[in-house]
């Protein structure tokens, strides 16, 4: 099986592509109340090109190693469509802004057909008996990034816009809060490709690709054949539906936008924003491995998930190797539970004082992990907390526990002493229930082989 990707994402502007409407919703906006002549595609408006949002795709670009032209160019697809006013889209057709190009990611180099350029058309609000259209999103910037059809399943394909999105926010031209990202992804068994288009997010995207993955093996199994087709993803139902018969490119009518003269992307601006290019996953993942010693398992997956400042900042007051081990497992793996992606500094300050607790065997794992998950519903003062009874029981404390539990449990006692080791286990359990989890379980583990020995 082999998927390519089309990944559109908003960029992160103050303006809109080609006028000065703002590009940023607010929640309280009313619909079209951020249009003018150009984003609505009147005659005779003419479209001027936010250099920001050149600037910007300059950045991804040159972050993935696509060539870059000499000459910034843009064409008009024509489509009929009602969120379309003008009746193109201008985007870029033959001169990508980025061609070829490579995105490292964690489970290998994906390799890249080409980035460009366009304007996001505006939003049909589907009523049921009727429908309307909201231009407010209409000329929003949008970056197009195009995968060779090397992905080699829906895992992959999530991973791929997860790690992207995370690098997209890294060099700070996207921002998952207030940009769009839509994922069109084709997919093929054998030799017909069927594409599957608008999938809102990465959830989305691995459901839809499974999906079709199982129908087309179906499909396949029942002897019948895959028609090349467009489809699209219908997530109320977990189901793909067939959409239109693929139209060419060339039904687009592509040419070259007359109201825009192709623009020298100058040498000097290129080197400008290349050196502006902040640490990318990799290398600061590398770096990582040197500077704290870390697995560099630990250390990809904590840079690739974007994870990279949290764990500096915990390193920076706890042993890095348990630093990087909780980042990557127990936050990780909250974060991904709650669907979130950034922490505030006042929660790793918390986190911080919490894997302290656990350096110095004051708590142990399985409370420090259960004081995590609560840490991240609302912050707390960990100190606090554990001071008032989740510290960890040792000891001559532990010791008066064990003695009790052996006391009260005389038949699990005997039957351990006659070669029975599960005896043992359920002699901890008693420990552990005894002390609400809070017991080391491996020093009571040797206290009660001691007690119980014949
Ligand atoms: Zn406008």
């Amino acid at each position: 099986m082999r998927i390519g990707l089309e990944v559109h994402c908003g960029l992160d502007t103050e303006s809109k592509l080609f006028c000065a409407c703002s590009a940023r919703p607010s929640p309280e906006e009313r619909p079209n109340s951020r249009c003018c002549p150009v984003c609505l595609g009147h005659p005779g408006s003419r479209p001027l090109t936010n250099s920001r949002a050149v600037s910007h795709a300059l950045r991804v670009a040159l972050a993935l190693g696509c060539r870059i032209p000499a000459e910034l160019r843009f064409a008009r697809k024509s489509y009929f469509y009602p969120d379309l006013p003008k009746n193109f889209q201008i985007t870029q057709y033959d001169h990508p802004l980025g061609g070829g190009g490579t995105m490292e990611t964690s489970f290998g180099s994906v390799a890249l057909r080409r980035i460009h350029l366009e304007e996001d058309p505006g939003a049909i609000v589907d009523r049921g008996s009727y429908v309307l259209v909201d231009y407010n999103r209409s000329g929003c910037p949008l970056l197009e990034i195009v995968t060779e059809p090397a992905l080699k399943n829906a895992e992959e394909a999530r991973a791929f816009v997860d790690e992207l999105s995370v690098l997209l926010g890294c060099l700070g031209v996207y921002s998952p809060e207030r940009n769009i990202l839509k994922v069109d992804a084709n997919i093929s068994l054998s030799d017909v490709r069927v594409e599957i288009k608008n999938i809102l997010g990465q959830r989305e995207l691995q459901r839809a690709l499974e999906y079709e993955e199982a129908r087309q093996r179906e499909t396949i199994a029942r002897g019948e054949a895959i028609v090349q087709e467009t489809r699209h993803w219908d997530a109320a139902l977990g189901a793909t539906k067939p959409m239109r018969s693929k139209e060419s490119e060339e039904d687009y009518g592509y040419i070259e936008e007359p109201d825009l003269v192709p623009h020298p992307l100058e040498k000097g601006w290129l080197a400008e924003v290349r050196k502006a290019l902040p640490e990318l996953p990799l290398s600061r993942s590398r770096r990582l491995v040197k500077q704290y010693r870390i697995a560099e398992d630990d250390s990809r997956i904590i840079c690739f998930s974007g994870l990279a400042d949290a764990f500096e900042t915990i390193a920076g007051s706890v042993d890095p190797v348990l630093a990087a081990r909780w980042t990557r497992r127990e936050v990780l793996r909250v974060l991904n539970l709650r669907g979130e992606r950034v922490i505030s500094l006042e929660l790793l300050r918390q986190i911080a004082s919490l894997l302290a607790l656990v350096e110095k065997k004051k708590v142990t794992d399985a409370i420090a992990k259960e004081l995590l998950e609560k840490l991240f519903e609302k912050p707390f003062d960990v100190k606090t907390r554990v001071g008032a009874g989740l510290s960890v029981v040792m000891g001559d404390e532990l010791r008066a526990v064990c003695e009790r539990v052996v006391k009260e449990n005389q038949k699990a006692v005997s039957d351990y002493q006659s070669g029975r080791p599960e005896a043992l286990d359920f002699l901890l359990g008693q420990v552990m229930r005894a002390t609400k989890g809070r017991a080391d379980p491996g020093a009571a583990r040797l206290l009660l082989k001691e007690l119980g020995k014949a």
